[in-house]
């Protein structure tokens, strides 16, 4: 048996951040120290290597992940890259479930903003052990500290400093490790290679050692080992010290502090060491973190939970699919057991066996083939061919299904169009690829317009998909203006027959049912709860499931603008068979038009999409921001400050979101920032319906 892998000394990280906090500079010098990457890449010169795709190196953001492998010090670091821009949450969240702990990244000039806000819940929700680095101390206007304090007031963390940044903006030449005392400095001729470690510079020691104090008070006040040291005046060694820091990590009482310029070389290397010191392995943390463990029915009831040790059945989680020229790379999390190329296979989701070709552990740039990953272990698997994003691999002995992530809907659409015909099946096959890889996006042939139509999260999100056309796969398109992805509903409830009935001679159709349809907000994947209630009345199962399917499909056509009907319940009252002429193709027909019947009887309310931003922006521009934002219809939710900024919080149809980038960048020369995710549907008013929809 080849040899395990000791899983303690396994790191399953993801660097997380505001856009342009410095996340890509961190992993990349994070890539070149621990071996593996050559040549330092810059973003700035569009060579890095976690932002592999093109398209990203051209936008110079992070979006889709790739999860890396990165030796340091004889321990094992995967770094799952995670997508910065809020268009992407949900790729986001996925990825936080398969980590055991994040860096934060904070910029030490803009400090917390709203999308650093929007990360850190998303830790908060899955419960992730973290470390922030506070970055960009050169940049003027650094200031170390306020970000700390920020940390405390805007996300309510408990910051615990580890270091003491050494000279701050042009003068920021390396920082003071609180915990050895001694000053770590990263010569700027070797690239930060070699760190030189000295005594702390006298002039800088009062206040280290008043730092190291508020430090270690706090350590003593948590962790009993050290609480008795403290209080007998004993002398606590560094190693006493970072046992207590990591007990008190993993418990997620309080987040220690880092700090350096990944631009300049400084502080990576004191990050790398924490990581490994500080956050988790696959063993400390309970194996399915931010799942519901279930069995292969999904059955609450019969909940089971694995250990994370190679000696269980295997199971596993898809988390990522990237088409790769050699065939798609599945990325999956091994939760227990010992995944290999010769063991069997189950998706337990899809009731299907999947047979694995290969097995990889993924570099930035190389991949080395394994013959088996282990519990806790991320790896690529190539050969799968039915597995998506979300499910579950397992033994088929021991069958486990983890729960499915939830993705939100669509909002916005446009068409797509190769430029020459002969690339049309080009076309189709890349929406394929890309849709598989990203469940937040989707597609589909529109049969009235003849064109294809692409479906995403937001502008941004179908631009950098376009992008990637045109620069990973060689495809020239050209799109159509985007356009809002409207959604119907039933105004209130209605209980009506529905038939499909033709007997005149010879074998005929017949199905007769009745249904009631109400209004009904709900979060099942297309918004449809579908329910059974027949009293005494036998009905094959084979019928009913013709019922559903025909009430789903009825549904996502819409019922008088063509939009998907959301938030309803249908609950099947009544059937009456014929021994002869009844099918499942007459049962779903009937149910398709039992569901247009009620929504015809109730009546149908058109919904919006509406989009929750956050606007940034220096007082001299805040009048006209504001201004703008009642122009499109905006309802301003909340107002702050946030040092000399103005934060506002808004609601807004996204049909007035359109180009709002542009906009704002020329209202106020490029200062102001925001971010923007979808937050509801809201009823359109009627008299607008005309207008809108030409109804
Ligand atoms: P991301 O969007 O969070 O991945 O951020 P990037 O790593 O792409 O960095 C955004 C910009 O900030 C780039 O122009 C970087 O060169 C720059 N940057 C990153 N780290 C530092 C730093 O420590 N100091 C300074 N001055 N600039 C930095």
């Amino acid at each position: 048996m080849a040899k395990q892998r000791d899983i303690t000394k396994l790191r399953n990280i993801g660097v997380v951040a505001h856009i342009d906090a410095g996340k890509t500079t961190v992993t990349e010098r994070v890539l070149y120290y621990t071996g593996r990457e050559h040549r330092m890449g810059d973003v700035d010169d569009g060579s890095t290597v976690t932002d592999y795709l093109p398209a990203e190196r051209a936008r110079g953001i992070t979006i889709t992940s790739a999860a890396v492998t990165c030796p340091w010090k004889g321990y094992e670091i995967n770094i799952v890259d995670t997508p910065g821009h809020v268009d992407f949450t949900a790729e986001v969240e996925r990825c936080l479930r398969v980590l055991d702990g994040a860096v934060i990244v904070f910029c030490g000039c803009s400090g917390v903003e709203a999308q650093s806000e929007t990360v850190w819940r998303q830790a908060d929700r899955y419960d992730i052990p973290r470390i922030a680095f506070i970055n960009k101390l050169d940049r003027m206007g650094a200031d170390f500290d306020r970000v700390v304090e920020e940390m405390r007031t805007k996300l309510g963390a408990s910051p615990l400093p580890l270091h003491m940044p050494v000279g701050l903006e042009d003068d920021h030449r390396g920082l003071i490790d609180l915990i050895g005392m001694k000053q770590l400095t990263f010569p700027a001729e070797e690239l930060g290679a070699r760190v030189e470690i000295s005594d702390v510079p006298p002039q800088m020691l009062e206040e280290a050692e008043a730092r190291r104090e508020i430090l270690v008070e706090a350590v003593a006040g948590e962790v009993d080992a050290v609480a008795e040291k403290y209080l007998a005046n004993e002398e606590i060694t560094p190693e006493e010290i970072i046992a207590g820091v990591r007990e008190m990590t993993l418990a997620n009482t309080v987040t220690p502090v880092l700090c350096g310029s990944a631009l300049n070389h400084i502080g990576v290397q004191p990050l790398l060491d924490a990581i490994r010191d500080l956050l988790p392995s696959p063993r400390d943390v309970h194996v399915t973190r931010g799942f519901k463990p279930g069995s292969k029915e999904n059955d609450p009831e019969a909940e089971e939970v694995r250990k994370n040790y190679p000696d269980q059945p295997m199971s596993a989680y898809a988390f990522k699919i990237i088409a790769d020229r050699y065939g798609d790379l599945t990325f999956v999390r091994v939760y227990s057991g010992t995944l290999s190329k010769k063991g069997r296979i189950e998706n337990t989701r899809q009731d299907r066996k999947e047979k694995v070709r290969g097995i990889f552990r993924m570099y930035a740039d190389s991949r080395e083939q394994i013959d088996e990953a282990y519990a806790g272990d991320i790896v690529a698997l190539q050969g799968l061919k039915f597995t998506v994003t979300g499910d579950t691999l397992s033994d088929p002995e021991h069958p486990i299904v983890y729960e499915q992530i939830p993705f939100p809907d669509t909002v916005i659409s446009m068409a797509v169009e190769p430029k020459t015909a002969a690339d049309e099946e080009k076309l189709v096959d890349t929406l394929g690829i890309l849709s598989k890889e990203d469940p937040t996006f989707n597609y589909r042939f529109d049969s009235e317009t003849g064109q294809h139509l692409m479906s995403g999260m937001g502008e941004l999100h179908l631009q950098v998909l376009v992008d990637r056309m045109l620069a990973d796969f060689v495809l020239p398109v050209s799109v159509g203006s985007p356009r809002v992805s409207y959604r119907e509903t039933i105004a209130g409830e209605a209980e009506v027959e529905g038939r499909f009935v033709q007997q005149t001679g010879g074998h005929g159709q017949f199905a007769v049912l009745k249904l009631r349809v109400e209004h009904f907000p709900n979060s099942e994947p297309d918004h449809v709860v579908f329910e059974e209630a027949l009293r005494g009345v036998a009905f094959p199962k084979e019928y009913l499931q013709a019922v559903e399917q025909g009430v789903r499909d009825a549904a996502s056509g819409g019922h008088i603008a063509g939009y998907p009907l959301i938030n309803i319940k249908v609950t099947l009252t009544d059937a009456k068979t014929h021994e002869v002429d009844s099918s499942g193709y007459a049962f779903s027909g009937a149910a398709s038009r039992g569901l247009h019947e009620a929504c015809e009887a109730a009546g149908v309310q058109i919904l919006e999409p509406i989009m929750r931003l956050e606007v940034v922006t220096p007082d001299e521009f805040f009048g006209s921001v504001v201004k703008d934002l009642a122009a499109r219809r905006a309802e301003v939710t909340g107002q702050s400050l946030r040092g000399h900024l103005r934060v506002i919080d808004a609601k807004a149809p996204l049909a007035k979101m359109f180009g709002y980038s542009t906009d704002l960048r020329s209202m106020s020369t490029g200062r102001a920032t925001y971010t923007m995710e979808p937050a509801e549907y809201r009823e359109i008013p009627k008299q607008q319906y005309s207008q809108i929809f030409g109804l």
